[in-house]
């Protein structure tokens, strides 16, 4: 059995690392903040002290930290991957970045013989935990076969993509269909609540129709209990969607909806809200309308 790293713990990482230990998988990992790891050691993982050390005892270094410069840090920074890796590692990077910083972290991993995929995912900390993601690989196909017997702990709609920042590519596009439905079902249940109609049974019945969705049913529910414990936090909603926008930028690609979801996701970070789940963009549109769904 291939012997596992994990770098970065949080509500992904944490959940994502214990069920590999669950499979059987002999894991190191590694948190900035050394309570993390608590959960890990308690199963047998062994805590390391950096990004390196969990290299050193590894031979696929999985990282699910936040941003695209966390994951450069992580990897090729000081007591980064990089410095711990031998030739013939994989290293595999699930967090959700820009596409061409992982090309080139591939590359420069390339140049020592180790291998990279990208894995972004999608499906939340509920499918963290259920162990359901959906994972979108960008990388070699021998690469991806070799990782497909731990993705499939972790995941259940495993797509091989393409080449490497494929897997990222898709992951934006995720995110550019995720925040204007979760726009769309903050604006149709303001609009039940101000027409005087209970906006619990719209959901209830907009479930079963062609309007029917994930994000209407567990972002629906949180926007009606108005509990945005996260989740997804507002402010990784709010990079992924920066990302979205340089992309389209770069390419000359009009995305006009998600332009406008951003605005959302900017007044929750001026509002000092960025902590909160992403479904909390509905609290924008509330005070647009001055409609409160509870
Ligand atoms: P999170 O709870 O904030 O966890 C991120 C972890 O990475 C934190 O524990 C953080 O450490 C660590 N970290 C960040 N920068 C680091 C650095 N430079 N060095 C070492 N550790 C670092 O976020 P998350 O929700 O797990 O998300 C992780 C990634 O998955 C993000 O890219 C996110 O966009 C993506 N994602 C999230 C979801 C979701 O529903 N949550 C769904 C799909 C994809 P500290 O605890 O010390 O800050």
């Amino acid at each position: 059995m291939e012997k596992i790293g994990f770098v970065g713990l949080g509500i992904m990482g944490r959940p994502m690392a214990l069920n590999l230990s669950k499979a059987g998988y002999s894991l190191a990992v590694y948190a900035r903040r050394s309570e993390m790891m608590q959960p890990l050691t308690e199963v047998g993982a062994i805590g390391c002290e950096s990004p390196q050390a969990v290299a050193e005892q590894s031979d696929i270094i999985f990282t699910m930290v936040s941003d695209t410069k966390d994951v450069e840090q992580v990897i090729l920074g000081e007591n980064g991957i990089i410095h711990g890796a031998k030739a013939g590692n994989l290293v595999i990077d699930m967090s959700s970045i820009a596409a061409l910083a992982t090309r080139k972290i591939a590359e420069t991993l390339g140049k020592k013989g180790v291998e990279m995929l990208d894995a972004p995912v999608s499906g939340g900390d509920k499918g963290a935990i259920a162990g359901t993601l959906s994972i979108m690989v960008g990388g070699k196909t021998a690469q991806f076969e070799r990782a497909k017997p731990l993705f499939d702990v972790m995941g259940g709609n495993i797509v091989h993509i393409g080449d490497n920042g494929a897997g990222q590519v898709a992951k934006t596009c995720n995110q550019v269909l995720v925040s204007q439905t979760i726009a769309a079902v903050g604006e149709a249940l303001i609009l039940a609540k101000a027409a005087g109609v209970d906006p619990a049974n719209v959901r209830q019945a907009l479930l079963g129709g062609f309007a029917g969705s994930k994000i209407l049913e567990i972002h629906g529910q949180r926007m009606l209990d108005h509990d945005f414990e996260p989740g997804f936090k507002a402010q990784l909603h709010q990079k992924d969607i920066k990302i979205a926008l340089q992309t389209a930028h770069d390419l000359g690609v009009a995305l006009p909806g998600t332009a406008l979801s951003s605005q959302y996701l900017n007044a929750l970070m001026g509002t000092d809200q960025g902590e909160l789940d992403s479904s909390a963009m509905v609290l924008a549109l509330e005070t647009l309308s001055n409609v409160k769904l509870k």
